[in-house]
């Protein structure tokens, strides 16, 4: 029988089978803070996108707070993801983690003050609503950086003085 190679060996946790050099990592950067109650950071590398901890496994990559969960808690039922009470991407506290949906998610997120909702005002996204032809020239005429001004000023969206600028919209309007 050939020897197993370290790599080859895994380890059963409550919730999934890991290679034990993934488990070994975990807790190399799983950090425990002071008491059960606080957030518990994530000391290794973090995603660049959600601000997750991570952790290579070959050619995938792990989320800390995943691995925390099947390892802590148990399997993740299917359709639900990993979410966290604190929203503190990073933390891996299992007292701070449950299975939800991404909806929940999205509305605790918005609780926490953690995810920016832009309001999109009625009728802003007709692109010719609101404006006057003596407005559209202005835009027409407009320096790029001064998009964001503009915007605001005829209140109409970045995407509208955009599309004018580039002549997708608004035509008919010329600016000598
Ligand atoms: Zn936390």
């Amino acid at each position: 029988m050939p020897a197993h190679k370290l790599s080859d060996i895994k380890v059963v946790c409550k919730g999934g089978v890991y290679n034990k050099s993934v488990i070994d990592r975990f807790w190399k950067y799983a950090e425990k803070g002071l008491t059960d109650d606080e957030c518990w950071f994530w000391i290794g590398s973090i995603m660049q996108r959600g601000g997750y901890g991570q952790l290579n496994d070959r050619h995938k990559i792990l989320k800390s707070h995943i691995l925390s969960y099947e390892i802590h808690i148990g399997k993740i039922p299917d359709g639900l993801n990993v979410l966290h009470k604190c929203s503190i991407s990073r933390c891996w506290n299992p007292k701070h983690l449950y299975a939800g949906t991404h909806k929940q998610n999205t509305a605790d997120a918005i609780k926490a003050g953690t995810l920016h909702v832009f309001e999109v005002k009625k009728g802003t996204d007709n692109h010719n609503a609101k404006l006057t032809i003596e407005q559209v020239k202005i835009i027409k005429g407009s320096k790029p950086y001064s998009i964001k001004g503009l915007d605001k000023k005829f209140g109409v969206t970045k995407t509208c003085i955009s599309r004018i600028r580039k002549g997708l919209s608004w035509k008919s309007v010329t600016i000598p």
